[in-house]
């Protein structure tokens, strides 16, 4: 508005000063600048939009989105994330509301990736197919767990992460991965496993507060959950030794534990999560493709505008 009236102000004098040339000049200038107002284009996603995947994207002064039906929080600087999970449709929606009341429906093709199948055997039947007693007790620690995930933090998230184990040997198992236990075939792998030997240091991946631990869940044994704000969180699992107290703020450089086997593990590994209201993400993709290292703004393609696009 501050430019408008210095251009109109700027207008008048030129046209005391008789000067013509400058006048014509001046409107080729104004109409353009009405034209880059009018179609400013605040909206934008920084990160792919890919299966298991946290999505990054800015909003402008006044702007709102929603994503299947709910609103996603800003941070005060109108950042905003959410995520995609494994088998994520072909094709998603947001809703933005601009700041002058007008909704439009942006819809993105989702990147899709390949997933791998895993052969796992040698584990104890009674955690492949736990007991009764044991299934009253699992979900007693989801409750815990779960408990503690639905606080909705609003402290600055991250968008870059770094592997929580910098001496693994290899990763032994991918998020995504279709895994046959023993035989059966259970849900694609929650997270990413790095193996190494125990008493291997575990650090923080990103800036965070620890909301969760526990020395001895049936699945992950000594257990730890990090809220990294937004709804984005971070689980560590299997650890031999925790070394980090519930509300104690972490960043990169705080040790969180060793690497162990305890709960249904078959040899000494991390088995590391990263989510965002649930929805697991792929962690390896989160750490080399997050938005720091690669940016490829998207803007969507506005039903409206593009009734013709069959995408
Ligand atoms: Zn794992």
């Amino acid at each position: 508005m501050k430019k408008v009236i210095t251009m109109y102000i700027h207008f008048i004098r030129l046209l005391k000063k008789q000067c013509y040339y400058n006048v014509i000049t001046f409107f080729i200038l104004f109409a353009f600048s009405l034209l880059f107002h009018t179609s400013g284009y605040a909206f934008e996603l920084i990160s792919p939009v890919q299966e298991g995947s946290l999505v990054y994207g800015k909003l402008d002064v006044g702007e709102r989105i929603r994503y299947q039906g709910e609103e996603i929080i800003p941070t005060t600087y109108r950042a905003f994330v959410f995520a995609l999970p494994q088998d994520a449709p072909d094709q998603i929606e947001l809703i933005l509301t601009r700041s002058d009341g007008r909704e439009e429906n942006l819809s993105f093709k989702v990147r899709r990736r390949k997933w791998n199948e895993e052969y796992i055997s040698g584990l104890p039947p009674q955690k492949v197919n736990p007991s009764p007693v044991d299934q009253d007790r699992i979900r007693g620690e989801n409750r815990q767990v779960g408990l503690a995930r639905s606080i909705f933090s609003r402290h600055a998230f991250p968008v870059c992460f770094e592997p929580p184990v910098k001496d693994y040997n290899r990763i032994s198992s991918h998020f995504g991965s279709r895994r046959i236990l023993n035989g059966q075939k259970k849900a694609g792998h929650s997270g990413t496993d790095y193996a190494a030997p125990i008493g291997t240091n575990v650090y923080a991946p990103a800036v965070g507060i620890v909301r969760f631990v526990h020395d001895d869940l049936f699945y992950t044994g000594k257990t730890i959950l990090i809220d990294h704000g937004y709804g984005i969180y971070s689980s560590y699992s299997h650890l031999s030794q925790i070394n980090v107290k519930k509300n104690q703020k972490v960043d990169t450089k705080t040790l969180l534990g060793k690497v162990g086997t305890t709960g249904r593990s078959t040899g000494p590994h991390l088995h590391f999560v990263l989510s965002w209201k649930n929805v697991r993400v792929d962690p390896e993709a989160m750490i080399q493709q997050h938005p720091c290292a690669q940016r490829t703004p998207q803007k969507g393609i506005s039903k409206e505008n593009n009734k013709s696009e069959n995408n």
